[in-house]
């Protein structure tokens, strides 16, 4: 396909420039930072452009093209009230600097998904001001560093990790100059205890995990863990990416956490990957919230009939959280939009939001099921889980699945499959993480999607393994960018368009 660069000053131009205000605003600029020549820039007329992003967005793959069942990213339908939603003028043309009489129905939302948020996590204080779940975990770290430091316990130097933690934990608690020690998981997958009870000390921080883990399995001794860490005086971090599996049936404050994150992107719906949008919220328990970054939306009452106000009997406005705070994490107050669209998310299911993890938990144990369960000689292939004891588990909102003995009986790699199912119209489920469990694909099929699609991505997923290794291994053929060499491509890194140099 040809790029817009091709259109490089050859074809009609889709713009016209308004005359310059000055007649000789040329003679503004100093001689040395004038143009010499006009710039390459491409010029299209407007249907050239039209076609060119319409042709663009047409070789990418995303939830609204087809099955994208990515572990660990949660990539579900986003409803499109969501949209109508967070263009009503009175969201979409505000500015952060406007005074707060004339945001009261912004800051109202922020209010009630903070609360909503605390709610549901059984955290007693929420900031919606990290942009990603990594930013949020980088942001409670640090709260909780102040913590210790506000107890005089300074020689905490250390952050605990299990082996099957997503590679954002050890990066936020090493840019908080931590050091990170990493558990192993025990036998079933799951948390080891012993190896925690040895890894905990004076030097403890803070432990960081998500429940359910990356392997889609309940940390059924989490309350243990919690006990472990904190009787060594360390703090309990909860990641809560995978948050889908348990909204409304339990929460991280009752498991013992002192912090947690939430991906607003991921459980709430939103358009992401490739870099954002997101929101990555954090909640704290009180003993946390003062370090909190600052402003955080508040409310106080009025009467019903005060002509300040939203209506419902409360002035909101921001509320500083004092001098203890970490300061600012992000400029104005996160990603706004992305709030906004996780709020009318929520709103629609109201306190029936239970059923949405419970739908999520339903459909990745039925798609294991018919992926694990077609006839007995395909399962021999896949291996689900790194030990063969844990196969008989119920999973949570995702699972894992180790295509090792597709691979020793023909060569087939966990790769091969991912790469030849978009070829049948399915984004590639998570690839090679959680590092522990060999050939691994991390499957999530997220509460959005039908029976009808589980079936037949289940029977799809088998014919991948019957078909000739040749055309596997191969994979894929009709998609418009074939297999990547993402080797070549970091060592050969082009960062600036050929167009610069003409
Ligand atoms: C996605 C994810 C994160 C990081 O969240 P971002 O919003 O992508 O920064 C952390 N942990 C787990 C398990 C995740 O899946």
């Amino acid at each position: 396909m040809s790029t817009i660069f091709d259109f490089n000053g050859s074809k009609g131009s889709g713009w016209s420039q308004p005359e310059p205000a000055l007649p000789n605003a040329i003679d503004s600029i100093p001689e040395q930072l004038r143009r010499r020549k006009l710039p390459a820039w491409p010029r299209a007329s407007e249907p050239e452009l039209v076609r060119h992003y319409t042709g663009l967005s047409q070789m990418n793959f995303g939830i609204d093209t087809g099955f994208y069942p990515l572990g660990s990213c949660t990539m579900k339908h986003n409803p499109r009230i969501n949209e109508k939603i967070v263009q009503l003028p009175g969201i979409d043309r505000i500015h952060p600097l406007q005074d707060e009489s004339q945001v009261q129905g912004l800051l109202a939302i922020y209010y009630e998904m903070q609360e909503m948020l605390g709610i549901c996590s059984g955290m007693d204080s929420v900031t919606l001001q990290p942009v990603a779940g990594a930013q949020g975990e980088f942001t409670a770290i640090r709260c909780i560093q102040e913590y210790h430091k506000s107890n005089g316990d300074e020689e905490r130097d250390k952050v605990i990790v299990p082996d099957s933690a997503h590679g954002t934990n050890p990066a936020s608690a090493s840019m908080c100059g931590y050091q990170i020690i990493e558990i192993p998981s025990g036998e079933d997958g799951r948390l080891d205890i012993e190896a925690l009870q040895a890894a905990v000390g004076k030097d403890t921080a803070a432990m960081m995990i998500t429940n359910p883990s990356t392997l889609g399995l309940f940390e059924t001794q989490i309350t243990e863990a919690a006990r472990i860490v904190h009787e060594a005086g360390g703090q309990m971090y909860y990641d809560g990416a995978n948050f889908n599996a348990i909204i409304g049936k339990t929460d991280p404050g009752r498991m013992g956490f002192d912090a947690v994150h939430y991906n607003l992107h991921k459980t709430f719906s939103q358009p992401h990957g490739g870099g954002g949008p997101g929101s990555g919220p954090i909640g704290v328990k009180n003993h946390l919230s003062s370090f909190l970054p600052t402003p955080i939306a508040s409310r106080r009452d009025i009467k019903k009939d005060d002509p300040k106000g939203v209506g419902d009997g409360h002035w909101y406005f921001w509320k500083e959280v004092g001098e203890k705070s970490i300061g600012k994490i992000q400029q104005w107050n996160g990603n706004a939009g992305a709030v906004v669209r996780a709020w009318a998310f929520y709103r629609r299911y109201g306190r029936d939001l239970v059923k949405m993890s419970e739908h999520a938990v339903l459909n990745s144990n039925y798609l294991r099921h018919r992926i694990m369960n077609p006839d007995p000689e395909a399962a021999e292939k896949i291996l689900c889980m790194p030990k063969e004891g844990a196969q008989s588990d119920l999973v949570m909102h995702e699972f894992t699945l180790s295509l090792s003995p597709v691979k020793d009986l023909n060569g087939v790699t966990g790769k091969d499959v991912a790469k030849r199912l978009l070829d049948y119209g399915y984004m590639s489920p998570t690839l090679y993480f959680p590092q522990i469990v060999p050939e691994c694909l991390m499957i999530e099929p997220t509460e959005t999607e039908s029976k009808e699609v589980l079936d037949k991505f289940a029977a799809d997923f088998h014919s991948v393994l019957s078909e000739d290794p040749e055309i596997v291994t191969t994979a894929p053929h009709s998609t418009p960018v074939k297999r990547v060499d993402e080797v070549w491509a970091a060592r050969n890194l082009v960062l600036r368009h050929p167009i610069e140099e003409k």
